[in-house]
């Protein structure tokens, strides 16, 4: 990624910080609904360029992302997004040819109706800045991760169903952890620096105010298997990475080659052509994003473990 860590870090900035209406501590979900359809359309390759109209394919993504998200009396009303994003200051709307700019900074009128907008404004548009990592494959998994994880950590399992992901996933129980109180906090510390806060399969790295990171612990044979808690049997995984991980959909496993192993998918179960496995699929045959020291590489019996189960569990 042709984008500088300080940079990365003041969008996730930005991004976590979105300016959003209150129903009284309810936070109202449309902004990151908004980001979260605009980066399925993206990957879905219906938006290709840095103009994004209010099409009938947002408004039916926002609409999915959207029954998901809502709480209380949210109401699925996207003018308000695409409309107040503006406020945000990394989101324009450009006028249609002989309108005038529809957004008055400082102004708290409401937002136009779906059908004022599509008359007045041509497509809104997003910074050079944010539009760069939108653009990019990998970022953009990274950005969609991030506004989960701060916007709607709950939601996370019925948010990968809409891109696909989590579709063929139903039938495996995943293996859950069970830690005694203590011990988790102690082996989550140890892995996230050991791996630096990055994930081993993606290389997200995200860690604000040095305490709270994106990043999860996870385990490699899960501990109420091997009661095993060492470094080495551990990862550090973003959340969709865990969670396909979890599920046997991807793996860590040996390599004659590298020492810290390399990213096995599960073809069975995993389509590169179905949107939001794509993601998963494109980390096949890559290496291991290791620790900074060898002594912490995954334990050989871990990496086989991880293995089996990849190829036995369908
Ligand atoms: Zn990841």
């Amino acid at each position: 990624m042709a984008v500088s860590n300080s940079e990365w870090e003041n969008w996730l900035d930005r991004l976590y910080n979105l300016r959003r209406d209150k129903s009284g501590s309810h936070e109202r979900p449309h902004k990151p609904a908004l980001l979260l359809s605009i980066i399925n359309l993206l990957d879905r390759g219906i938006i290709t360029r840095n103009e994004i109209p209010l099409s009938d394919e947002l408004v039916a993504a926002f609409k999915r992302y959207f029954a998901v998200v809502r709480r209380e009396n949210d109401q699925p009303t996207i003018q308000n997004p695409f409309f107040h994003l503006c406020g945000d200051k990394f989101w324009r709307l450009v006028p249609a040819s002989g309108e005038r700019d529809i957004y008055q900074e400082g102004s708290v009128s409401g937002a136009p109706s779906v059908a004022e907008l599509r008359r007045r404004v041509a497509h809104g548009t997003f910074d050079a800045g944010i539009w760069q990592l939108l653009s990019e494959p990998v970022a953009r998994h990274q950005l969609r991760e991030a506004l989960i994880a701060r916007y709607f950590p709950d939601d996370r399992e019925k948010l990968a169903a809409i891109t696909g992901a989590g579709a063929k996933a139903e039938p495996v129980v995943a293996l859950r952890e069970e830690m005694p109180p203590g011990r988790d906090s102690a082996f989550r510390r140890t892995i996230l620096e050991v791996y630096d806060y990055r994930c081993a399969a993606c290389g997200v790295r995200v860690l604000l105010d040095q305490c709270m990171s994106l990043v999860e612990a996870a385990h490699l044979i899960p501990f109420n298997v091997s009661r095993n808690d060492k470094p080495t049997n551990g990862m550090a995984l973003c959340p969709n990475h865990h969670w396909a991980m979890d599920r046997h959909l991807i793996a860590p496993v040996p390599d004659g080659k590298k020492r810290a192993g390399i990213w096995r998918v599960n073809e069975e179960r995993l389509d590169d052509r179905i949107e939001g496995q794509r993601d998963l699929v494109a980390i096949a045959g890559k290496s291991v994003i290791p620790p900074g020291e060898e002594k912490f590489y995954p334990a050989l019996e871990s990496l086989r473990w991880r293995e089996e189960h990849l190829v036995t569990i369908h």
